[in-house]
């Protein structure tokens, strides 16, 4: 295996359980090429672990293992059989759930999400591209899949000069495999969807929204419509709202395959649909915003905050005393205490009281490591207008 050499300030990240090393924190690179296994050593040569090496995204080294061993078919079989057996622990009642959350399972670098028989990989680096048939073979071992996709479509590998082509890996693919999540059927579009076709993410939420809400709700960003189907159950009424028809579509065959009668999809700016709303004089007993990411990076923060502010006020205008707001972030750069602070100033605007039902994050099949705060993303507040 090659070698590559970290500054001092590159190991003090490392020992601080982080298992990124940034290219300015390498001092000699060897001759490692994309994609490779290599060793990382401190500035005096002891070996710190084994990374993959990008040749080039700013994170030029990502940790796999402290160890020094080679990352042969065992080392993967041995990370993909514990990231299965955590999920029988946290996920086991679920056909899809998150099998690989990166950091969060010691495999940066790599999603694995299943749906029924399927798996969807993302491979997020130049080191799991490389290792993409090593890790189809140990997943058909450990899992037997009848079909595995690796969606490339994925921005940030553009970052590590990779295709944007989607690949089937093994078996066949469909068009359409319906997953049973908290009781609903639910179609995934594993090829055309977004993310890997269902926002796995948000399942316990969708769980806990149904808890509180009643009455009329709307739910904003409904996408495939996972919160608004969820709510249909204690509400007399849903509305649900997405600038995308294709993710509409998906959310209307789901409602039909589920016979919920009382739940409406509608393609609509959400900005926009709220400010109508307000003029039209309507009102909601439960409103969920599930905006996408505003802030992508750390640079528009102040504009995605002005987003964030916005749509809550906006949402806050239609709900009275009793009124609850499910308010969801998955911008990593907006913190809990960040969305607290926006949302505690669009309710001071909007002249609402807010009491705190629940904090809320990620399900627990998308574990959140300690030590690389990257792997908490998803923050959601249950609210109740006082
Ligand atoms: N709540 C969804 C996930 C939402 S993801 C679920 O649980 O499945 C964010 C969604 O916002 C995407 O579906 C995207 O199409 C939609 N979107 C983005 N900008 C929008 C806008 N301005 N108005 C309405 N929808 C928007």
């Amino acid at each position: 295996m090659k070698s590559v050499k970290i500054s001092r300030k590159g190991e003090s990240r490392v020992e601080s359980g982080h298992p990124w090393i940034y290219a300015s924190d390498v001092t000699e690179r060897g001759d490692a090429q994309r994609g490779e296994a290599v060793r990382v050593l401190n500035p005096k040569g002891r070996c710190l672990g084994v990374a993959h090496y990008s040749s080039t995204s700013q994170i030029t080294l990502r940790l796999l293992t402290r160890e020094d061993r080679t990352l042969d078919r065992s080392f993967y079989f041995g990370r993909l059989r514990d990231a299965f057996s955590f999920r029988k622990r946290v996920a086991s009642e679920c056909e899809a759930y998150r099998l690989v959350h990166a950091e969060g399972d010691l495999l940066p670098g790599l999603i694995a999400d299943r749906y029924g028989d399927y798996l969807v990989l993302q491979l997020l680096d130049q080191g799991m591209d490389a290792a993409k048939n090593t890790l189809t073979e140990c997943l058909q071992e450990l899992m037997s899949p009848k079909g595995v996709l690796a969606r490339n479509d994925v921005p940030v590998r553009k970052l590590e000069a990779l295709s944007q082509e989607p690949e089937v890996l093994a078996g066949e693919i469909p068009d359409r495999v319906p997953v049973r999540i908290n009781g609903l059927t639910l179609q995934a579009d594993l090829k055309g969807g977004q993310k890997t076709g269902v926002y796995l993410d948000q399942r316990e939420n969708y769980a806990a929204a149904a808890r509180w809400a009643r009455g009329r709700a709307l739910d904003c960003f409904t996408s495939t419509g996972g919160f608004a189907l969820s709510m249909a159950g204690r509400c007399e009424s849903v509305e649900g709202v997405d600038s995308s028809p294709d993710a509409l579509k998906t959310a209307d065959a789901n409602r039909r395959a589920n016979g919920i009668e009382n739940v409406t999809f509608r393609e609509a700016n959400a900005f926009d649909y709220l400010s109508g709303l307000a003029l039209a004089r309507r009102q909601f007993d439960a409103i969920v915003l599930d905006p996408p990411a505003f802030a992508k990076s750390r640079a528009n923060l102040d504009s995605a905050l002005r987003g964030y502010k916005e749509i809550n006020y906006k949402a806050l205008k239609l709900l009275q005393p009793g009124g609850v707001l499910v308010t969801c972030s998955c911008s990593y750069h907006v913190n809990e205490a960040a969305l607290f602070q926006v949302v505690a100033e669009a309710a001071l605007d909007a002249r609402r009281t807010l009491r705190v039902l629940e904090r809320r994050t990620q399900a627990s099949d998308h574990p959140i490591m300690l030590t690389v705060p990257e792997t908490l993303y998803l923050k959601c507040l249950i609210l109740e207008v006082l």
